[in-house]
């Protein structure tokens, strides 16, 4: 069922099969023809595990006030500048990052060969998915998107690649979006294929679980409040018991009960058109800049070492090391938003 009409993505492997913090376990890097491959996002690794990348000291001239002047003048200099942004970018919207500063996982995410493995998983995520949804729905994009909008029109940056799942870029005005790892805002049967809009289905859920959020709401497991438990995904931590009750959405074209997020699970794959076409633009770029991400996912990673093998600048604002930086050539650790807005004032002042 996994291997079907899913974005015109390639299998999985059943379990994850990975392991460990090998992110690069079922990534076919090819720097040669990076399009031959449809890579797969790596299994997830262990919560509280630290991978070894992540406990490096950054030099002192990274957290400098100089370091955003030399930022803006490489932009300056390399109008257009690709943007590879992660979940540092959202965080001040209020959508948690699945990471700490050190790099540990803080929580587990749903594997993709965990969703497609039974009915019973798909229960829990769209029953977690469903609660979450409320607040996640309403995020909205804060002064670092924001900056981003404006130094597109500044002509600074140009196309944006974004791991994130949650709109947040376009909402803020950002053109030339590409969604690396999908859209939580549409949904894709895993059997058919059909495709159909979030909300739609959230109304549809709301109605075969009327009452549900609210007999659930608070119910977390360490006592806390559901609403502080929103994922990066849009899901959140219930009780096993709580899950049991809730229907699970069938789909309106075959009737399967296999409707996904059209995202990319950890241990699925990114479509492999979608990686050419960031690959392209890795290739046109002038300068790569990557955003609030320590691209602990090959996903990431992979267009930041293709952009170094270019030659050209690549550059990273985000707190704490990142899996990238023996590639960049100038790394700033500072919060990101009060960063951007930065570098938008050097914009208006050239
Ligand atoms: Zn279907």
């Amino acid at each position: 069922m996994c291997n079907t009409a899913s974005s015109g993505s390639v299998g999985h492997a059943p379990g994850g099969g990975v392991g460990g913090s090998g992110d690069t376990g079922t990534v076919t890097e090819a720097p040669t023809t990076p399009a031959a491959s449809a890579p797969r996002l790596a299994a997830r690794d262990a919560v509280g595990q630290t991978p070894p990348w992540a406990t490096r000291e950054l030099p002192a001239e990274t957290r400098a006030p100089g370091a955003v002047d030399r930022l803006a003048a490489v932009l300056r200099e390399h109008p257009g500048t690709l943007v590879l942004t992660g979940a540092g970018m959202s965080t001040d919207s209020g959508i948690p990052d699945y990471r700490g500063r050190d790099g540990t996982r803080r929580v587990m995410p749903m594997q993709h060969g965990e969703f497609c493995a039974s009915s019973e998983n798909r229960q829990r995520y769209w029953a977690r998915s469903f609660v979450g949804w409320q607040r996640f729905s309403r995020a909205e994009p804060n002064a670092g998107h924001h900056a981003v909008a404006t130094l597109q029109d500044a002509g600074l940056l140009g196309a944006v690649v974004t791991q994130n799942v949650d709109g947040l870029h376009q909402a803020a005005g950002s053109r030339a979006v590409t969604e690396l790892h999908g859209t939580l805002a549409e949904v894709v049967c895993l059997t058919c294929g059909d495709r159909s809009g979030r909300e739609e289905l959230q109304a549809r859920m709301a109605a075969a679980n009327p009452g549900f959020g609210a007999r659930v709401r608070g119910e977390a497991p360490d006592g806390s409040r559901v609403s502080s438990q929103i994922r990066p995904d849009g899901d959140v931590v219930l009780p096993d018991d709580a899950v049991a009750g809730f229907r699970l959405p069938l789909c309106l074209g075959c009737g399967a009960d296999t409707l996904k997020p059209d995202v990319v699970f950890f241990g699925g794959s990114v479509p492999r058109e979608r990686v050419e076409a960031c690959f392209a633009l890795t290739d046109a770029a002038p300068a790569l800049l990557v955003l609030g991400s320590s691209l602990a996912v090959m996903s990431g990673l992979r267009f930041v070492r293709h952009a170094a093998r270019r030659g050209i600048p690549v550059m990273a604002v985000t707190r704490g090391p990142t899996r990238g930086d023996e590639h960049m050539t100038l790394r700033v650790d500072a919060p990101l938003a009060p960063t951007l807005e930065r570098l938008v004032r050097h914009a208006a002042a050239a």
